[in-house]
C-alpha cells in the first residue's frame, strides 16, 4: 500500500471535509437566528403598554418576601435590635417619585402598600421600587373596607396582586388592609394567598397634615427598635409628609437606628 493517499483520493476527502464544516457553520448560523427570535421586543416598543416582562428584564425581587402567611396582624418586628420599617400607603403618586429620591439619596429601603388602580401608567415607579431595593405590598383595588372578607373584597385583593404582578414580574406577601380594619377571616383569605396582614406601630397621623414638625416629631416620639412606621405618598397633598422624611431620616439614624423593609424586619426575627 502507498504511503500517501492518490491524489485525487485526497481532494475528495478534501471535498467531503469541507462539506461537513459547512454544514455544521449553517445549523450553527440558523440556531443563532432562532436564538435571535426569540429575545424580547426592544425596550421602546414594550414602554406603550404593562406587557409582563420577560424574566431577565425584571429587576431582582425585593429581599426577604418569603412566604410566611400569618393568621394574625403583623404590627412590629422584634424589639431586639434598633431597627425600623418606614412604610407608605396610598400610592402610587406624583408624590412617590420625590420621596422615591429622597429615600435613594438617604440609601434608605421602605415598604410601599400600593392602591391595585393606581398602579396603570405609574408602572415604572413601581419597577424602580424593586430597583432601588425596596418593598411592594398590596393595599387592595379601590382602597376599601376588606374586613367582612366577601367575594367582592378578595377580588380587591387578588386584582391587586394581578396588577402589581403584571407590571413587575413580583408577587406581594404583605397587605394592608384600607384603614387598619382587619378580621380572623380576612386573615384566613390573606393567609391561603401566603399574604400576611401588616398594620403599623407608630402612626403619625400625616393623612390629616398636622404640619411638618409635628409629622417628624411624632413619628420621633413613636419609634422603638422594631418599630413600623405608617407614612403616605397618596389620598391627598403629601408635600408634608415629604418634607418630614429628611428629619425623620437623620435622626433616627444619629440614634443608631437602620432601616430595612418590613419583610427584612420580619424574616430576620
Ligand atoms: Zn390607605
Amino acid at each position: 500500500m502507498s504511503p500517501h493517499p492518490h491524489p485525487r483520493r485526497r481532494r475528495l476527502a478534501f471535498a467531503a471535509f469541507v462539506c461537513v464544516v459547512a454544514g455544521v457553520l449553517m445549523a450553527m448560523v440558523i440556531a443563532g437566528e432562532a436564538g435571535v427570535t426569540a429575545t424580547p421586543a426592544p425596550a421602546s416598543t414594550r414602554a406603550a403598554g404593562p406587557l409582563p416582562l420577560a424574566a431577565e428584564q425584571q429587576p431582582a425581587p425585593p429581599r426577604g418576601c418569603r412566604y410566611r402567611p400569618r393568621t394574625t396582624s403583623v404590627r412590629s418586628g422584634p424589639a431586639g435590635r434598633r431597627r425600623v420599617a418606614l412604610t407608605f400607603d396610598d400610592g402610587p403618586t406624583s408624590y412617590t417619585s420625590r420621596i422615591l429620591d429622597l429615600l435613594e439619596g438617604e440609601r434608605v429601603p421602605a415598604t410601599f402598600f400600593v392602591v391595585g388602580r393606581k398602579v396603570a401608567g405609574r408602572e415604572d415607579l413601581l419597577l424602580r421600587m424593586l430597583r432601588d431595593g425596596h418593598m411592594i405590598a398590596n393595599h387592595s383595588y379601590a382602597h376599601v373596607d376588606l374586613s367582612k372578607a366577601s367575594a367582592a373584597a378578595l377580588r380587591q385583593i387578588d386584582d391587586t396582586q394581578d396588577a402589581i404582578k403584571a407590571a413587575t414580574g413580583f408577587t406581594p406577601c404583605l397587605l394592608r388592609p384600607p384603614y387598619g380594619r382587619t378580621s380572623r377571616k380576612l386573615l384566613g383569605a390573606l393567609a391561603r394567598r401566603h399574604l400576611t396582614g401588616t398594620l403599623w406601630s407608630v402612626n403619625p397621623r400625616d393623612f390629616l397634615r398636622p404640619g411638618t414638625a409635628a409629622i417628624s416629631q411624632r413619628v420621633l416620639d413613636g419609634v422603638r427598635p422594631g418599630s413600623i412606621i405608617l407614612a403616605h405618598d397618596g389620598g391627598g397633598d403629601r408635600s408634608q409628609t415629604v418634607a418630614a422624611l429628611p428629619s425623620i431620616i437623620a435622626t433616627l439614624k444619629a440614634r443608631g437606628y437602620t432601616f430595612v423593609t418590613v419583610t427584612e424586619l420580619l424574616v430576620s426575627a
